[in-house]
């Protein structure tokens, strides 16, 4: 067991809106959207961030990918859909097990801060 926000939301310790899951893979909204949809999409491992990527746990980053286009399939978000992923704290991470924001449903600006 750990402390980690995430790993506490996997284990169902901390509420959530789910998404998605799988058994490599959970999806939940954000609590604080900053577009229409927005969703975080995470390991069930706890990896810290992309800078903890390795040759041993990277296969999971792909999956991720493919859940992202099967949650867009569903959703219908046929216009598009931003995927971001802060690593550390300078792009502004504040939680530290890799996610993926998934966001839509609006014009997103580019580039981004
Ligand atoms: P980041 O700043 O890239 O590390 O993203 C962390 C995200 O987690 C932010 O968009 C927060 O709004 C979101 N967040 C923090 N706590 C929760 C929570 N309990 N449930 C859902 N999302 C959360
Ligand atoms: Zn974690």
């Amino acid at each position: 067991m750990n402390d980690c926000l995430f790993c506490k939301i996997i284990r169902g310790e901390v509420p959530s809106t789910k998404i998605y899951e799988d058994e490599y893979v959970y999806a939940f909204k954000d609590i604080e959207p900053i577009a229409p949809v927005h969703y975080l999409v995470i390991p069930k491992e706890h990896i810290e961030s992309a800078a903890k990527i390795t040759p041993e746990n990277s296969a999971v980053i792909s999956h991720i990918y493919e859940v992202i286009a099967k949650i867009a399939k569903n959703e219908g978000l046929d216009d598009g859909f931003r995927v971001v992923n802060n690593c550390g704290e300078i792009a502004g991470q504040t939680v530290f097990h890799i996610h993926f924001h998934l966001m839509a449903g609006r014009k997103l600006e580019w580039p981004a801060g």
